[in-house]
């Protein structure tokens, strides 16, 4: 009972210790060796592992794990799992976790640009990354790290050396966005486009740009930079209702500061770009990605470019460097045919980019291959309708529908099926060869198993 109890002595006191430790002695814990995991699959020895809750795990209780593995400190938000002295103890481990990524960014002197959008901020700011890079030691978000968790983890994987960082920033609901700018602190910014998507959270189309407007409002508050696509009405419309002071303009027609012309789309894009200002030289760039809509990402990516001071070649190579993986509009040539394998995730604005790209690829025969898009509140059921209609507008040898939202608009022009399984016994009776072939869904629809038949 006394072991007891001078055990509870002194896990309260190590407890009382270091739940005053500040955000500042924290930090200095960090920048010792600055290496942050969340997941004791990924331990890098000598780093801080942060013990996350989520709905379905609890990673205080990794901790112990986490230290075998080579962690140097845990951060816990549960006393029970305070073990000894290389155990911190706070209220909230993901609040500490925002916390230091919040000062991290108030010691570092560089430029952050900030995207956020619908559709294209992966695409966006990989290009940023790679036209950047010419010149600059640039960090950009790591994958699709953009969330409450993936942005402070981006922050805090900012060293001293870089010059220039570009972070992702992703929001399903109203006010993460201006979260995420308060972490990230960008001194310029841009939202790719607005269109629907996670229509749960945000409740309607006038919600996805109320939430994704707290990008603008940011930058206005602190003087920053937008880059905004001037052609597209929505983010003119969010851009006037606020008057920021600084605004670089980059799109398709005459008035804009960077003006581009989609050249070929067969399947890459060529474009060329010319800078209002110099109205005789038009530089031109052959790119590695396909679908028209990357034309106003890579647009976006040269106006960044030039506005931080590179010359127009460095600009292009960055931008000829760039492929895209992970099924975000890769064309993938297989044994029988050309897909453009774009299952990484859908939405209706994606949706109808990529049908009006495989309309306009002028190839021997089509076939749109398109699955449901999740998260679509009440708005799924005409989404889903419109797109069939679309589609119908659409000269292709076969058009197959897969997933219940779609089969709910069935009609005898088109294949319809429930399933991801039944499309595949379908395509394995009857194959598609020498096709250029629209692979487009939702993640969940796992549609990598429609590739392996194609
Ligand atoms: P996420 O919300 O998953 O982070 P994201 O905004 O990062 O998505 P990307 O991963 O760059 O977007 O692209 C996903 C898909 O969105 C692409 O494969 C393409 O279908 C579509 N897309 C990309 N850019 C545009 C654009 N400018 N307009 C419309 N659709 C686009
Ligand atoms: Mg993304």
């Amino acid at each position: 009972m006394q072991y007891f109890v001078y055990f509870y002595l002194a896990v309260d006191y190590l407890c009382y210790k270091i739940k005053t430790m500040t955000i500042e002695q924290l930090y200095s814990r960090y920048k010792e060796l600055p290496l942050i995991s969340t997941d004791t699959r990924n331990i890098i020895p000598g780093c801080i592992f942060f013990a996350l809750k989520g709905e379905k795990f609890n990673a205080n209780a990794f901790a112990g794990e986490a230290l075998e593995r080579g962690a140097r400190l845990v951060v816990v938000d549960e006393a029970q799992y305070v073990a000894d002295e290389r155990c911190i103890l706070v209220s909230d481990v993901l609040s500490a976790l925002q916390d230091l990524a919040r000062y991290h960014r108030t010691q570092l002197n560089i430029p952050i640009i900030g995207i956020t959008g619908t559709n294209g901020k992966t695409t966006t700011k990989e290009l940023l990354h790679a036209v950047l890079s010419q010149r600059y030691k640039t960090f950009a978000t790591k994958g699709n790290l953009n969330n409450h968790i993936g942005v402070p983890l981006s922050m805090l994987a900012v060293d001293e050396s870089t010059e220039v960082a570009v972070i992702e920033m992703g929001a399903n609901h109203q006010r993460e966005i201006a979260f995420l700018c308060d972490i990230a602190a960008p001194t310029h910014g841009l939202i790719t486009n607005v269109g629907k998507a996670h229509l749960e959270g945000f409740g309607s189309f006038e919600g996805v740009k109320k939430a994704k407007g707290e990008l603008y409002d940011y930058l206005k508050a602190h003087k920053g930079i937008l880059f905004l696509q001037g052609d597209n009405p929505h983010l003119q419309e969010m851009e006037h209702a606020r008057h920021v002071e600084q605004v670089v303009r980059y799109g398709f027609s005459g008035d804009n500061d960077i003006v581009g012309q989609l050249v070929n789309a067969n399947p890459f894009l060529t474009i060329t770009w010319r800078l209002t200002a110099e109205k005789e030289s038009i530089h031109t760039v052959s790119t590695q990605l396909t679908g028209s809509y990357n034309a106003e990402n890579i647009l976006a990516a040269a106006a960044v470019g030039n506005f931080l001071g590179l010359s127009a070649s460095e600009i292009n190579r960055g931008l000829q460097e760039y492929t895209p993986t992970n099924n975000r509009s890769q064309v993938v040539k297989t044994a029988t045919n050309t897909v453009i394998a774009d299952y990484y995730n859908a939405n209706a604005s994606s949706m109808a980019a990529a049908l009006d790209n495989i309309a306009f690829i002028d190839a021997n025969q089509k076939t749109i291959i398109l699955g449901d898009m999740f998260e679509m509140g009440d708005e799924s059921s005409v989404e889903h309708q419109k797109l069939v209609e679309k589609t119908a507008g659409i000269s292709a040898a076969r058009k197959i529908f897969v997933g219940r939202a779609f089969y709910a608009h069935q009609h005898t022009d088109a294949e319809f099926y429930e399933t991801t399984d039944e499309a595949k016994k379908a395509l394995q009776a009857h194959p598609i060869t020498g096709s250029t072939i629209l692979l487009k869904a939702s993640r969940g629809m796992a549609f990598e198993r429609l590739m392996e038949m194609l």
